[in-house]
């Protein structure tokens, strides 16, 4: 019952750290309380979310449309069961394959709730409500976070849904209400539209996005509204009712009401802290249940260390993988080499939203004078001929190295073009390397040449 290492939690963060300590050659038991393993990320998340956009965009004809028209459609009458088939395939599979990594890399599973006893003692409680301890050198925790409910909202997992039940609809809406320009609401909102649902989001500051480069947020905007998406900014929601028919009335403080069938509250995330049992340890939750914890992931308590969406932004899988991984190298003394600030942040929306690096509002904080360059997608050849009406590519300069500090894009495959720029910018590379780099035609990735070429004409005029 004794481990060099346990996770606490099997989500990216869980999964990452537990392999790595493992192939470090310690013992390693990986808890988990849910049915199986993958955390939010498999189950409720990325995944799930990310396998509905794609199903979305393939049935609705999304992609074509900007060639063949905006009624242009591959299925009539997409329903709640074509969503879910590929969504039920994907986690499956997805499920097996962490399960084979950990089983090869002799992590062991334990199910079950665990909670602080003391210091390096866990007890957890399985699904028969039994109780066994364990104890480690090392703890991780990696606990993750769950949709926050606020109690007005009158929550019922039907119509009035949190984000990590909507991938259990049972029938598509016809009205739509998203409280929360956020990600994960913007995510949401974007894909439903493209199901041709009336979407309204509803976000109580007056800009969504608000760590996004503004003018990628404006390009964004120009989208929601061209394609219909009702954005209420500076409003709240300040009564929420279920009629018999099923239907939600919501109220709005600013006097408006709206009818809709389906209410998703995607509105902040909740560290999943509460049922730790962490006052035997001392270890102290901020109000949105996080951890507090050091650049090496390190708690206040040294051999306990956090990673991954319970200590905070940036709350990606991605990056959540990799703190796991500088956690269990960390404990172990083992080198870690990382460049966790250079992370890109990817926002799943339709269309997709991606940046690395520095922003205009940073260089300015910081003190660094740059030049922009920036590309429309629809003036590159391939743009064209996929009949793309929107996107752009945005790259800020330093003025006196001439160095790629920042990348900001919004448009089809901003996801996967924005390594390119994340790989110039971690290997030092100048404006120069774009004007005189041959890229492949006609590609979006062109885009990065065309922007480059802007800014090298702002910065000679
Ligand atoms: C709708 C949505 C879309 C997203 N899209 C993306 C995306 O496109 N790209 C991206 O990079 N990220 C995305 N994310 C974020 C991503 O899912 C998270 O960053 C990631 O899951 C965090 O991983 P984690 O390891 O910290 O915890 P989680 O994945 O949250 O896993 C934590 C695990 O800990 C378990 N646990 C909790 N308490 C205990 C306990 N006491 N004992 C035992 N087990 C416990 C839970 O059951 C859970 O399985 C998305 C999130 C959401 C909600």
């Amino acid at each position: 019952m004794h481990y060099d290492f346990i996770a606490i939690g099997s989500g990216p963060a869980g999964k990452r750290a537990a392999i790595q300590a493992a192939k470090l050659g310690k013992s390693v038991l990986l808890i988990e309380k849910g049915q199986i393993v993958g955390g939010v990320s498999v189950h409720f998340g990325t995944i799930p979310s990310k396998t509905l956009r794609e199903t979305v965009l393939f049935l609705s004809g999304w992609r074509q449309r900007g060639i063949y028209g905006r009624s242009y459609k591959v299925k009539d009458n997409i329903t709640a069961e074509d969503l879910t088939q590929r969504l039920h395939s994907t986690i499956a599979q997805e499920v097996e394959i962490i399960q084979h990594q950990l089983m090869r890399n002799n992590v062991e599973i334990l199910y079950g709730h665990a909670r602080f006893k003391d210091e390096h003692t866990l007890s957890v409680e399985d699904a028969e409500g039994t109780i066994s301890e364990y104890t480690a050198d090392f703890i991780l925790i990696c606990v993750g976070t769950k949709a926050r409910r606020p109690d007005h909202i009158p929550f019922d997992g039907d119509s009035i849904i949190d984000s990590d039940e909507i991938i259990n609809m049972e029938r598509i809406p016809r009205k739509m209400m998203v409280v929360g320009g956020g990600v994960i609401g913007m995510e949401y909102a974007t894909i439903f539209k493209a199901l041709d649902i009336e979407v309204t989001v509803l976000e109580s500051n007056d800009y969504i996005l608000g760590f996004v480069d503004k003018e990628i947020v404006e390009e964004f905007v120009h989208h929601l509204r061209d394609c219909n998406i009702s954005l209420r900014l500076d409003d709240e929601l300040k009564s929420i009712e279920k009629r018999d028919d099923a239907k939600v009335v919501c109220r709005l403080k600013s006097g408006k009401s709206l009818l809709v069938d389906t209410v998703l509250f995607a509105a902040g995330r909740q560290g999943v802290t509460d049922d730790l049992a962490l006052e035997n340890v001392g270890i102290e939750v901020d109000k949105r249940g996080r951890i507090l914890v050091n650049e090496n992931y390190q708690t206040e308590v040294p051999h306990i260390y956090a990673a991954g969406d319970v200590i905070g932004f940036p709350s990606l899988a991605s990056t959540s993988m990799e703190q796991g991984r500088a956690a269990a190298c960390h404990a172990f003394g083992s080198e870690v080499h990382s460049q966790p600030e250079l992370f890109p942040y990817g926002i799943f929306s339709v269309p997709e939203i991606s940046m690395v690096g520095l922003t205009e509002q940073e260089c300015n904080d910081k003190g660094i004078s740059y030049e922009i360059g920036i590309a429309r997608f629809r003036e590159t050849a391939r743009g064209q001929i996929i009949g793309l009406r929107e996107g752009m590519l945005k790259l800020l300069f330093s003025i006196e190295t001439q160095k790629l500090l920042g990348v900001h894009i919004v448009g089809e495959g901003a996801t996967e073009l924005v390594h390119i720029g994340q790989a110039v910018i971690a290997l030092g590379g100048t404006l120069d390397y774009f004007v005189q780099t041959v890229f492949n035609y006609p590609t979006l990735a062109e885009a990065y040449k065309v922007a480059a070429l802007d800014a090298y004409n702002r910065m000679n005029f």
